[in-house]
């Protein structure tokens, strides 16, 4: 091969975070070759977005108002009392709840605008980074490049070959969840246009109820990987959704749009997430629990940082160097530091019924929870999330 057919960036996967990576290095002018084992569109699920994913989307040039619900904020609700709480996202930016299939077909056909090179049913399926340029092999052919970024999601295959994804067992956890088409009602009306995300609060776990265009609903149940009940799959989402007053209201007549889908055991830390000529952004860096809807955030986020990092390093010519990401990676971990110290208070200590349904009392605190919520995670004058990242302060304390 000669040099002209090296690629400056290989990225495998062409999710949000490889479609995000792949147009930022585009757009600084970089040769990239995005490869997905899978074609668009696909079903994906996480559909409820953040408000600082916004600058990001238009650095990609992507109007995500365009075909998107506005999503007013997040409404956490005890089934049981019927207590709820409120925080809006009211701040500079908007965010949006997005049918997923479609809009990250948008994001990867932007990359080809961009002049992203993309080759769909293609599997990577080794990975070799030297100190001299990364080789990649996939199911159809082999490539060659000066840097290689992995975008797989949670199949992390850096990760994965290298045995670094640690696995937050306090989070093990399953999610089954549906779609299912709305009748029109005053009901439906009411949460369409609000468009928020509502987290109804049952005895066994949590639903997510994400409404999105056309009277869709996405609607999930959380639960223990372990919880004791004698039910499985359809038969426990069931069960737990006719329980649910609130969902009983919603889904009154409402149309089966898919059957049940699961996904297990998500939540893992990936401990090594660059080297020598690599990369790694979105999910393969690290995953969370749904609950505070910080998945698609973060691989945005992510691409975004190693994408800038990487343009710098490229002009010094330090793109070989190991330690490229340590500064920005450094970054990365305080603000997912911080979500899984949220996610683990609201596991393990009640965090909605002690301090969410209390937030109305003391106004700060509820405009720095409002904060976190919405992924502004790296200012120095949020007291609450000092106060988090203070009180304890590395992931592996919370594992041992
Ligand atoms: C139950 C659940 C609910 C969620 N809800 C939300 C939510 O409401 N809001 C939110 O923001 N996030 C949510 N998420 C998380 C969100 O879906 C992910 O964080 C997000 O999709 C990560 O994007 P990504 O680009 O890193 O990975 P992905 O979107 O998974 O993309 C990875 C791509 O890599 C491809 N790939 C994999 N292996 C290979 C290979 N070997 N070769 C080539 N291609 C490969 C795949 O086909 C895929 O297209 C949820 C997750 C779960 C599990």
């Amino acid at each position: 091969m000669s040099d002209n057919q090296i690629y400056d960036v290989i990225i495998a996967g062409a999710g949000p975070a490889g479609s995000t990576a792949a147009t930022l290095l585009a757009q600084y002018g970089y040769h990239v070759l995005m490869l997905d084992k899978d074609q668009h569109p696909r079903f994906h699920i996480g559909e409820s977005m953040l408000p600082m994913a916004e600058p990001i989307m238009k650095r990609l040039n992507i109007d995500w108002s365009c075909g998107n619900l506005v999503k007013g904020g997040a409404e956490f609700i005890d089934e049981k009392t019927g207590r709820r709480t409120f925080f809006p996202f009211e701040g500079k930016y908007k965010t949006f709840q997005v049918e997923r299939s479609v809009f990250d077909q948008r994001l990867f056909e932007n990359a080809i605008k961009h002049g992203v090179e993309t080759h769909e049913q293609e599997k990577v399926t080794h990975v070799d980074c030297n100190t001299e340029r990364v080789n990649i092999e996939t199911d159809k052919a082999n490539y060659q490049g000066r840097y290689f970024i992995d975008a797989t999601g949670r199949n992390a295959i850096m990760g994965r070959s290298q045995q670094t994804i640690n696995k937050l067992d306090k989070l093990g956890k399953f999610a089954l969840y549906k779609h299912y088409k709305l009748v029109n009602n005053l009901t439906t009306q009411a949460l369409f246009e609000t468009g928020n995300i509502e987290i109804l609060l049952t005895e066994l776990g949590w639903f997510w109820c994400i409404p999105l265009t056309n009277q869709r609903l996405s609607v999930g149940l959380v639960v223990q990987k372990d919880a004791p009940s004698d039910l499985k799959g359809a038969d426990l989402f069931n069960h737990y959704a006719s329980a649910s007053p609130r969902l009983t209201e919603l889904l009154k007549g409402a149309e089966l749009l898919t059957d049940v889908r699961t996904e297990a055991d998500f939540s893992y830390f990936n401990e090594q997430r660059h080297g020598v000529r690599y990369a790694c952004c979105g999910d393969v860096a690290g995953f969370l629990d749904p609950v505070f809807s910080s998945g698609f955030f973060f691989a945005v986020k992510t691409a975004e940082m190693v994408a800038d990092r990487l343009h710098q390093g490229f002009e010094e010519q330090r793109e070989a160097e190991a330690d490229l990401h340590n500064s920005s990676d450094e970054i990365y971990q305080t603000g997912f530091q911080t979500m899984y110290l949220m996610i683990e208070r609201f596991y393990r200590s009640n965090l909605v019924h002690n301090l969410f349904f209390e937030a109305e009392r003391a106004p700060r605190v509820k405009e720095e929870i409002v904060a976190i919520l919405a992924g502004d995670l790296w200012t120095d004058d949020n007291n609450f999330q000092q106060g988090l990242l203070t009180g304890r302060n590395n992931i592996a304390m919370f594992d041992s």
